[in-house]
């Protein structure tokens, strides 16, 4: 009867773990990526897909 209750805490314990860290993952902050404003159209698009052009970021689309 013990070995039920030990099995079922290892499952809690496994979800728990597994779970978790995913909900953490989530936060932008943690990715590493940084967002910027566009100046034309005021959508935060990825700091790698804008271009900084006099000193404000502009989208891919914008750049069109
Ligand atoms: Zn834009």
């Amino acid at each position: 009867m013990i070995a039920k209750v030990i099995i079922f805490v290892l499952i809690i314990a496994i979800i728990y773990f597994l779970i978790i860290p995913k909900f953490k993952s989530k936060k932008p902050s943690d990715s590493g990526e940084s967002f910027v404003e566009c100046s034309k159209c005021d959508t935060f698009v990825e700091l790698k897909d804008s271009t900084l052009r006099n000193g404000k970021y502009i989208c891919k689309e914008c750049l069109k």
